[in-house]
């Protein structure tokens, strides 16, 4: 038997089972993850943004963990020998209609205590000489980072600590025994003391395998990304985002400059109609039949059905897309972008309709559950890593009962 099993290896799953293992050194920890390979999904497919956390409500988990693990995820990085830049952010206001949720941001980011610049047009050009804008927030906190490399790094330090991260394993359902908590999966049972959920994109299916209702749905939202052709990545130095609509949890399309150098546009957000499917004809019946027979997705629905069209057609036709991204950049065109690896956020969806906005940690019996870790949970990976751990109980070890595989 193990003292802790974590299910799911993406970055939310890796940096608990390494905070774990260092708070409970004698313990036994092991990572289950249904893939051959580590970071395959939203960990693998993402922006690879060190966040600031300029854009969360005070107060909120959000807001704290972004700060925290902004620092946290840098110092990380140097003290690993990680390679990341914190190059710092801009981001732009197109329309004098956009100027007050600027400078709203902008006092948010000076309540959370970043060193935040307000920037007239002309500043902002000497950033990026590229974007046209009425005025911007220069963000110097944020920086870039791969998260698979990271993710790699985790499971470098789980493994010395005696820590366990076996690969090709599904979890297809859990229940309790007298007190263990017993993992069935396609190659034998497993057991634990404790279990912590960190399946991303399956965690609520995997909270209700263990008896628990999060009380909230994941829908899948996809995120098509272009990359810039090499000779037009003079266009972008660092980061440009535009102002945020502060009614959905996710940026808009935004320009990224990653860490090996290439320059990505996006990612938008249209509903996946697979939950891992990042293809746009990628079709699960199972899991669309689940999304559209959520009562909380049709209020969502009805709440948003202008931007979801929009997001739809920006999916379907470059066209529209560039058409986003040249109001940021207008000599952008159509011929310097290549489509490239897209994404599939989870995120938790209520059954009255409203988004999740806030990370979603609920507590089972000798259980916990992650089921809403979107954006910046890859920055915020070691803090939420280090809370789950310290709220974690003592696992007295009961002896070991047979099972297939054995650490
Ligand atoms: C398009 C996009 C852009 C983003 N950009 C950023 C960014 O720039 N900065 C940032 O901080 N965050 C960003 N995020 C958010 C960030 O990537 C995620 O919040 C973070 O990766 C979540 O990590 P996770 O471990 O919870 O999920 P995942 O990485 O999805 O990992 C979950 C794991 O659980 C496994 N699993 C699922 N079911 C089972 C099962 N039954 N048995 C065993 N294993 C299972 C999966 O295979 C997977 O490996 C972005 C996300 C997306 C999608």
């Amino acid at each position: 038997m193990y003292e802790y099993v974590i299910i799911g290896g993406g970055i939310v799953g890796l940096a608990t089972a390494m905070d774990v293992g260092k708070k409970h050194p004698k313990a036994s920890v092991l990572v289950l993850e249904k893939e051959q390979d580590l970071a395959q999904h939203q960990t693998g497919r993402n922006s690879g943004v060190i966040h600031s956390g300029i854009y969360y409500k005070p107060g909120s988990l959000k807001a704290t963990f972004a700060r925290e693990g902004n620092r946290s995820m840098i110092e990380f990085c140097r003290e690993h020998g990680i390679k990341h830049d914190v190059c710092g952010k801009v981001i732009v206001a197109t329309k004098a209609s956009e100027l007050p949720l600027l400078d709203s941001l902008f006092q948010r980011g000076l309540d959370h205590g970043l060193a935040v610049a307000r920037l007239a047009p002309e500043q902002a050009q000497e950033i990026e000489p590229h974007v046209r804008c009425v005025g911007g927030i220069k963000v110097p906190a944020t920086g870039i980072v791969n998260y698979r490399e990271v993710s790699a790094k985790y499971v470098e330090l789980i493994k010395s600590q005696g820590g366990t991260v076996q690969t090709g394993t599904r979890v297809d359902r859990l229940r309790e025994v007298n007190g263990i908590q017993v993992i069935e999966t396609p190659h034998g049972e497993f057991e634990a003391g404790f279990v912590i959920n960190c399946a991303g994109l399956f965690s609520d299916r995997m909270a209700r395998f263990g008896g628990l209702d999060p009380g909230a749905k994941i829908i899948p939202f996809r995120g098509d990304y272009y990359e810039f052709v090499p000779e037009k990545r003079y266009l972008v130095r660092t980061l440009v985002y535009p102002v945020p609509n502060p009614d959905f949890p996710f940026l808009g399309v935004h320009f990224t400059r990653m860490i090996d150098d290439s320059v990505h546009a996006g990612p938008n957000a249209v509903l996946a109609f697979k939950r891992e499917g990042y293809c746009k004809t990628d079709i699960n019946c199972a899991d669309l039949f689940e999304t559209l027979t959520f009562p909380g997705f049709w209020k969502l629905a009805r709440k948003h059905y202008r931007e979801g069209i929009m997001e739809m057609m920006r999916s379907v036709s470059k066209r529209g897309f560039v058409k986003s991204l040249q109001q940021l950049i207008p000599e952008i065109t159509e011929g310097d972008l290549v489509p490239t690896n897209s994404g599939v956020r989870a995120q938790a969806l209520m059954p009255d309709g409203k988004l999740v906005d806030d990370f979603l940690i609920v507590n089972g019996r000798n259980s916990i559950h992650v089921c809403n870790a979107p954006s910046p949970a890859a920055t915020a990976s070691l803090e939420i890593g280090r809370f789950i751990a310290n709220h974690l109980p003592e696992v007295t070890p009961a002896p070991r009962r047979d099972s297939h595989f054995q650490s």
